[in-house]
């Protein structure tokens, strides 16, 4: 096997594969205790991509304990609101979001790609320009005496390159290759039927102008969120949207990815008439210039995020459908539980078996609870007792009911209120 064409690298203790929202979280919070730590990103170049997602209390809380809270508020918008809508238009569930719903922080909805970016950017600074190497994509890893070599295709030089170090941490998304090759038999990701189409695209505020919204029912839905501030001159603000359709899973589709283009005629015709006058579904798809397909997957839980000196993290580890918005929150709250046991431990197997130990119950628990649609389950509940049709939703479903329900998800996902505010911080300040 050819030799690392940069030396320097084989002192480096944590390797990351992958610089997604993941990778470039642990890269930083590696540098606040003082790790040395690199990424190798498969892409030659990162780029803005995809659209919005959220980033719930729990995560924007070790966002603001790395220094990023004033670089958050630039790129984001703090949710205000969280309405599940039936498709006759009204209104099954709202509850306040962040800190109006009583947490010590705020939610945030962003651009992906633009955080991405973010935290790209503030690696670089932090850690230096050569912290980040695009356009090595990680292949396969190796135990070793010392720790772990990773075999790299250097995708510029078009050569295989080693990597020492003490531990690999794979971060490597969706497709995660270090997961392949702990899991060589588990295959592709799993479609369970639905499709998502995504895309944003300027438009007037909805609701709160803070709000999340999803109409519909556990076949097809529509939700909104923004994205950015409202301009005051134009009195616009970028809408992200999605589009979600059922099909027979059986039916082969094609394979998920987070970039496929799509074409609006694919959808559009089922969302004809869902124009409310909050809402205008048509109009806001035919304003967006690029749409986004993917089929909704995830994995069965794996057994063990561990081998030898190699983690997972993130969704290498536990990719989930995205209904209760929080692969990249819980992404980023993975790499500051397994440093603060860097930080107790080590750099080391030990320290990647604690992390493993601490969260993977209940991160297969929450990739289950996802799978039976998570927080938006109780549509389910309301079809099943009136077919969607109802006055007054207090009719059909207790608001007690849906309030202990949504408790649970939140505990189940790591931001229930009361529990996150009197949590101490993951990693303490003292070892900062
Ligand atoms: C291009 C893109 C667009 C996305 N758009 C959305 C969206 O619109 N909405 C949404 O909810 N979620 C989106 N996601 C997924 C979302 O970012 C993740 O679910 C979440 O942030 C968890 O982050 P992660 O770091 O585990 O994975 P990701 O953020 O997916 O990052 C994984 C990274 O690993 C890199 N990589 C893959 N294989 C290798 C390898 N072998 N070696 C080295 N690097 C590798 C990838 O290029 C990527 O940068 C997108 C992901 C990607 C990659």
């Amino acid at each position: 096997m050819p030799l690392p064409s940069a030396g320097r690298f084989l002192a480096m203790t944590v390797l990351i594969a992958g610089g997604g929202i993941g990778g470039m979280a642990l890269a930083l919070s590696c540098h606040q205790v003082g790790v040395p730590a690199v990424v190798l990103e498969s892409v030659r170049e990162i780029k803005p991509l995809g659209v919005g997602i959220n980033l719930q209390p729990n995560a924007v809380r070790e966002l603001y304990e790395l220094g990023l809270a004033d670089e958050l508020a630039a790129i984001g918008i703090e949710a205000e609101e969280w309405a599940l809508v039936g498709r006759n238009g009204r209104d099954v569930w709202s509850e306040p979001r962040g800190t109006g719903a009583g947490y010590r922080w705020p939610q945030f909805s962003v651009h992906r790609g633009e955080l991405q970016m973010l935290l790209y950017r503030t690696v670089l600074e932090r850690l230096g320009p050569d912290a980040v190497r695009t356009g090595h994509r990680v292949v396969s890893y190796e135990t070793t005496a010392d720790g772990v070599a990773a075999t790299v295709l250097d995708r510029s030089a078009d050569e295989m390159v080693v990597f020492d170090g003490d531990v690999l941490v794979g971060a490597d998304g969706l497709h995660s290759a270090v997961r392949a090759q702990m899991y060589p038999d588990e295959g592709a990701p799993i479609w369970g039927g639905a499709v998502l189409w995504r895309g944003s695209t300027l438009g007037p505020p909805i609701r709160t102008g803070a709000s999340f919204t999803l109409v519909g029912n556990l076949e097809q839905r529509f939700v909104t969120y923004p994205i950015s501030q409202l301009d005051p001159t134009t009195g616009m603000q970028l809408q992200n949207w999605i589009a979600e359709l059922t099909f027979d899973p059986s039916v082969e589709r094609r394979s998920s990815d987070w970039n496929t283009r799509a074409d609006e005629g694919e959808f559009l015709p089922a969302f004809e008439d869902w124009v409310f006058d909050w809402l205008d579904v048509p109009a806001l798809v035919a304003s967006t210039d690029e749409v986004f397909e993917y089929p909704m997957v995830d994995r069965d839980p794996a057994p063990a995020w561990v081998d030898g000196n190699v983690a997972l993290l993130g969704d290498a580890a536990h990719v989930m459908y995205p209904v209760g918005s929080n692969g990249a929150s819980q992404a980023i709250v993975d790499g500051r539980v397994l440093v603060a046991r860097f930080v107790e431990l080590g750099v080391g197997r030990a320290a990647l078996l604690a992390y493993e130990s601490e969260l993977i119950d209940d991160m297969s628990a929450l990739v289950l609870r996802n799978r039976a649609s998570g927080p938006v389950s109780i549509l389910g509940v309301v079809e099943e007792r009136c077919g969607g049709e109802f006055d007054d939703i207090n009719d059909v479903i207790p608001r007690d009911e849906i309030e202990s329900f949504m408790a649970k998800y939140k505990e189940a996902a790591g931001f229930a209120i009361d529990a996150l505010n009197a949590a101490p911080p993951i990693v303490s300040s003292a070892t900062a």
